[in-house]
């Protein structure tokens, strides 16, 4: 970027997004011209005008995707197209420019094969692609969007865990609240997430990672940190549930791996699978029956992250069921992964 080679590291020492690759997409828009030509630059700053309406006013959202490369040297990408209607959506409630999907994605796809060589080939690990859109409109005053950009940037990443399976611990926070009906938590804006930083200290004071966010007097779960969050409990009645806040009140992000486990789990058929609003209460309720049985997180960057352990007002409540390889959530985890780097023979897996 300063025209010195990019830094590379051996794939081991690879954090998340500390590395950028080679090249970068970038597409401009104005309100006159509509979209430019998508360029594919060496990776480096972009030069913006201060009053740029992204520095002022959050008018920006992404996207998080991975590369992975099959047995067979070919690079795929997972159900690609939900994160282009994602985005879409996300960009229309930021009122910023809307976009062909089926033409971004082509456009990723070239960079992607153009920085193909900086996929890691060893399983677990991937290329991260981070489309994002912003406004560059150059005046302060509080408009429509008149121009933005789009840039689409790489790096590679490693496993989120280099050990295996590591289940972390959530910590209920009823103080900062993410997402509220009406907002913009079923979108990937950036003004969703800075605000949770703070939230995070509270949970590692809590002797837990992630915070475990809800809403409302009722304490409406809705979701773990960065992602979705699945319980499998047995439900008062008896019957095993998989359940999930549902998508109906706009606070919840609408995660591919979620969808990818919901339609898993609806094939699968062990268990009702179940989307709705969850009160908090309802939970604590379940474990204190003995009645939940598994809990997990879900995002592209961890596929699933087990969870065995939520503080909830000081006190530590666990599901029943010992961490072992039958458990669910570990056959949900080795069929994405299987579809993701192409074991498994699955529409859901994009061959770039
Ligand atoms: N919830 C939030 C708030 C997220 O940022 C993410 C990551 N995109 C997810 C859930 C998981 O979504 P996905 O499965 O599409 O990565």
């Amino acid at each position: 970027m300063t025209g010195r080679p990019l830094p590379r590291c051996a794939d081991e020492e690879l954090g998340f997004g500390t590395v950028i690759t080679d090249h970068m997409l970038k597409i401009e828009w104005n309100v006159e011209r509509g979209w430019n030509h998508p360029m594919i630059l060496p990776s480096g700053p972009v030069g913006l005008h201060p009053f740029a309406h992204v520095f002022h006013y959050a008018v920006e959202c992404y996207e998080g995707m991975k590369a992975y490369v099959d047995n067979n040297g070919s690079v795929r990408l997972f159900r690609p197209e939900m994160n282009m209607q994602r985005f879409r959506v996300s960009a229309k409630r930021m009122s910023l420019p809307d976009f062909d999907g089926e033409q971004l994605l082509k456009c990723i796809e070239t960079l992607v094969d153009i920085d193909k060589d900086w996929i890691p080939k060893q399983r677990g690990y991937s290329m991260y692609l981070r489309p994002v859109i912003f406004s560059t409109t150059p005046w302060l005053g509080l408009t429509q969007c008149a121009e933005a950009m789009i840039l689409v940037l790489c790096c590679p990443v490693g496993p989120y865990f280099k050990s295996g399976f590591v289940p972390i611990k959530l910590s209920v926070d009823s103080k900062y609240i993410r997402a509220w009906p009406g907002g913009t938590g079923n979108v990937k804006s950036g003004g969703n997430y800075g605000p949770t930083v703070i939230s995070q200290a509270a949970a590692t004071a809590n002797g837990a990672s992630q915070s475990l966010f809800v809403y409302d007097k009722h304490e409406y779960v809705t979701e773990a940190g960065t992602m979705n969050i699945f319980f499998l409990i047995r439900n008062e009645q008896g019957v095993k549930q998989l359940i999930t806040p549902s998508l109906k009140d706009g606070t919840i992000l609408p995660g591919v791996t979620r969808q990818s486990v919901i339609e898993l789990s609806q094939q699968w058929n062990e268990c009702e699978t179940v989307e709705k609003m969850i009160p908090f209460a309802e939970i604590k309720a379940a474990f204190e029956r003995g009645d939940v049985l598994e809990i997990f997180g879900t995002g592209t960057a961890a596929v699933i992250q087990p969870i065995n352990g939520i503080v909830y007002e000081g006190k530590e409540y666990k599901p029943v069921v010992p961490f072992d390889d039958s458990m669910l959530q570990v056959r949900l985890t080795n069929f994405l992964i299987g579809v993701q780097y192409g074991d498994i023979d699955h529409p859901w897996s994009h061959v770039v």
